[in-house]
C-alpha cells in the first residue's frame, strides 16, 4: 500500500525538493541544532531545538496545514535521534526525574476546526519513543486568541496570551511534580510563560520548555 502510495505522491524534501524521502540525508544534516537555555522567565530551563528556516520550517508548516501520518512520523524519529544524540544527559535527567511533557493545547474551536493539534500529536509520539510521561489533560485553554504570528511586537504578543490557560478542574493529585511544556514553534515564549504561570499552582518542583524550533 504504501509503496503504490510513494508511486502517486511520491515523498518530496523539505529542504531541497528531491524525490524520495521528507527529510533526505544531505538536508538532515544540514539542519541547524541550537542550545538549551539557562534559566528564565521563571522556567528552570528550555530547548529550542532546531532553527526555524529551511526544511524545517517547510516540515512543521505542511504538518499544521496538510496532515499526512507519514510526514509525522519522518519528523518525529529525526527528532528523537537528535535529542538522543545531542542532548543524552538531558533526557536522562528528565527520564530519572519523571518529567510530563505537556503539549500547549488550542482552543477546542480551533482544534474542531483544524481536526487536530499538531503539537499534542507530535509531544504525544515524542513522549513515547522518549519513554517520558505525557499528558494533554492537565492544562486546558479557555480562550480563544489571535494567532501570534500576526502580532509583530512582543508586548501585543504577552497580552495576547495573558490568562488563556486554566487547569483541568477534573485533574486529581498532581502537586509537586515536575513538568515539560511543548509546542512546535516558539517566538517570544509568551505562550509557554502563559502556559507555565497557570501550572505554577501545582507548585511544580521543575518545569522545563522543549520546543521543535525557534523563530
Ligand atoms: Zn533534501
Amino acid at each position: 500500500m504504501s509503496l503504490f502510495l510513494d508511486l502517486i505522491f511520491p515523498k518530496i524534501c523539505y529542504g531541497c525538493g528531491q524525490k524520495g524521502d521528507y527529510l533526505c540525508p544531505k538536508c538532515q544534516k544540514n539542519i541547524h541544532v541550537l542550545n538549551t537555555k539557562a534559566p528564565q522567565n521563571g522556567f528552570d530551563g528550555g530547548l529550542s531545538l532546531f532553527k526555524y528556516d529551511s526544511a524545517i520550517k517547510s516540515a512543521i508548516i505542511d504538518l499544521k496545514y496538510h496532515f499526512v501520518s507519514d510526514n509525522i512520523d519522518i519528523l518525529v524519529n529525526f527528532i528523537v535521534k537528535t535529542l538522543k544524540s545531542d542532548f543524552p544527559n538531558l533526557i536522562k535527567y528528565w527520564q530519572q526525574n519523571n518529567f510530563i511533557l505537556i503539549p500547549i493545547p488550542l482552543h477546542p474551536s480551533r482544534q474542531n476546526w483544524r481536526g487536530f493539534n499538531q503539537s499534542q500529536l507530535l509531544a504525544q509520539k515524542i513522549a513515547s519513543k522518549l519513554s517520558l510521561d505525557f499528558s494533554d489533560e492537565i492544562i486546558i485553554r479557555h480562550q480563544e486568541t489571535m494567532p501570534q504570528a500576526r502580532l509583530k511586537n512582543t508586548k501585543d504578543r504577552t497580552k495576547n496570551v495573558v490568562n488563556i490557560f486554566s487547569l483541568n478542574p477534573n485533574i486529581g493529585k498532581i502537586k509537586h511534580k515536575n513538568f515539560i511544556l511543548f509546542d512546535d514553534v516558539s517566538t517570544t515564549q509568551s505562550t509557554l510563560s502563559s502556559a507555565q504561570n497557570t501550572l505554577k499552582t501545582l507548585s511544580p518542583l521543575h518545569c522545563w520548555y522543549l520546543t521543535l524550533s525557534a523563530g
